[in-house]
């Protein structure tokens, strides 16, 4: 065998490889894995030209898979004014912050800020229009709610939107109201895609390189070395830009961009589904929002056209009803057409009872779920899930003993990029505040690592090649501080990505 180009020695590797589940040594050569072992083993793969990196006893894991999240709106994000709960305080502190930005920039120029949550807010609501109006009237300004499905446009903003109190609710969105005039509040619900899509200008080549080295650097500082983009407007001008962002060396991870119903043709012309590309950009499957609720018959016609040209399928479905439609437009598929090693994806699962569960396990479909919005939004679903859904609320624990394939995502901009937290939260099951939802359905942090590792892969079809550290397979690779499976459960959320490892190359280190 050849010398290795790197050697990571003196660790606790956890190989997610059942065959040989723990290790003290790896040896990289290629980008590949070449070797796992005790330290001895791999001495002879050391030559002049091998790094060696003394691990010092600290814990080994295949690089994280963040299975579904958002891309360019994480980049949208990171450029706009932090208006989370660490920032600001009060309504007060967000009009300081946008007169402070306004301040900065010509009149007419858009001011975003994200992350706004009433919940934390001294005044407990939402803000409006005219407090926004207060401190930066000569701006278009929008502000988005930390769920992103609410934002705050100020006057200047509903005016270029064309929004007015004769304005019509658009399907699936709402348009808040002032009780007694009519008029629009600013606040809106479900329309941020649209705000930003529409009526926003597109972002400048200038702040798109700021937005994805920012992002490359929150994905490689929490480890991520594969990530999915699961939003349905990819289309090939992005594929394009993502991979420009790849080979520039903007963007260190490996991307899985899934596609739309109407994009799908365009890759579809150029000879791509499912599977197309390689190992660092790779397309996926196509992504159906059931949130806009769409005709059954339909929504099994197009689920059936996309099955039968090549693609997986990913059904954006929370709601136990949505999770039903997505299963029975599966169902209807599997009438026409073997679905069985298809790996049809259920992106969030949000509700699933016993009954659809055991559908889902007959369509050999996997459950894409999100554990970070346990912790950061567990509080918030105690108080509004309703009771009888609740003993259904992101389960984890009975698909896996179902032998469902789950895998985990943060769905970035959503939640923070930092697969720790999630697997803290699978594993605990409690919220940010503490309280535990659903202690039933904790799992062991194997598990847990599981699902943002090997399981991930398998949602992607690339369980061959990466999500275990086996000789053979990519070397993507992440040193942390601990293992999480050997500290109390409570401290897993702080432990720390230390280096980041990608095809063999350190990406990343603290
Ligand atoms: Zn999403």
């Amino acid at each position: 065998m050849p010398s290795a180009d790197l050697i990571l020695k003196n660790a606790r590797v956890i190989t997610m490889d059942a065959s040989s589940p723990l290790a003290e040594a790896v040896a990289v050569t290629g980008g590949k894995v070449a070797a796992v072992g005790r330290a001895a083993d791999l001495d002879s793969l050391i030559g002049s030209r091998t790094r060696v990196v003394d691990c010092a006893g600290r814990t080994v894991v295949p690089g994280f898979n963040d299975a579904h999240l958002h891309l360019f709106s994480l980049a949208r994000k990171l450029l706009g004014i932090d208006l989370s709960p660490v920032s600001v305080r009060s309504i007060v502190d967000i009009k300081d912050v946008l007169k402070r930005e306004a301040a900065k920039i010509p009149p007419g120029t858009w001011l975003s800020g994200t992350d706004y949550n009433e919940f934390y807010l001294a005044e407990k609501r939402c803000p409006t229009r005219w407090d926004i109006d207060e401190a930066a009237p000569g701006h278009p300004v929008v502000l988005s709610h930390r769920s992103l499905h609410a934002c705050v446009l100020n006057s200047y903003a509903l005016s270029l939107a064309g929004i007015d109190r004769n304005t019509e609710e658009p399907p699936g969105a709402c348009i808040e109201r002032d009780l007694d005039t009519g008029e629009p509040n600013g606040i809106l619900v479900n329309m941020l895609g649209h705000v930003r899509s529409r009526v926003m200008p597109p972002l400048t080549v200038a702040e798109l390189d700021r937005a994805f080295s920012m992002a490359n650097v929150q994905f490689l500082s929490a480890g991520i070395t594969s990530l999915g983009d699961a939003t349905y407007k990819n289309d090939p001008a992005r594929w394009r830009l993502v991979k420009q962002y790849q080979d520039s060396g903007v963007l260190r991870s490996r991307v899985l961009m899934m596609a739309g119903p109407e994009t799908r043709h365009e890759f579809q012309a150029a000879g791509m589904v499912t599977g197309a590309g390689d190992s660092r950009l790779r397309l996926g499957a196509v992504k159906f929002l059931l949130e806009v609720k769409p005709d059954q018959d339909e929504l099994n016609q197009a689920a059936l056209d996309c099955h039968r040209a090549g693609w997986q399928l990913a059904f954006h479905a929370v709601a136990e009803s949505t999770v039903e439609e997505a299963i029975k437009a599966l169902e209807y598929i599997k009438l026409h057409s073997p679905v069985a090693g298809r790996r049809h994806r259920i992106e969030h699962c949000g509700e699933c009872p016993p009954a659809l569960l055991e559908r889902l396990k007959k369509l050999d479909a996997v459950i894409v779920t999100q554990p970070p919005t346990l912790y950061y939004s567990g509080e918030r679903y105690l108080e509004t899930v309703k009771p009888d859904q609740l003993p259904w609320l992101y389960r984890i624990a009975s698909p896996l003993d179902r032998g469902v394939v789950v895998a985990a995502s943060s769905d970035a901009p959503v939640a923070p990029v930092n697969p720790l937290t999630g697997i803290y939260a699978a594993v605990t099951r409690r919220a940010e505040s503490g309280q535990v939802l659903l202690p039933g359905e904790t799992i062991t942090p194997y598990q847990a690592l599981a699902l943002y590792t090997v399981n991930a892969a398998y949602a992607s079809f690339e369980e061959k090649t990466r999500g275990s550290i086996t000789p053979g397979r990519l070397a993507d690779m992440v040193v942390l501080s601990d293992d999480p499976a050997r500290v109390p459960p409570e401290r897993i959320k702080d432990i720390r990505v230390e280096t980041t490892i990608i095809g063999g190359e350190v990406a990343w280190e603290r």
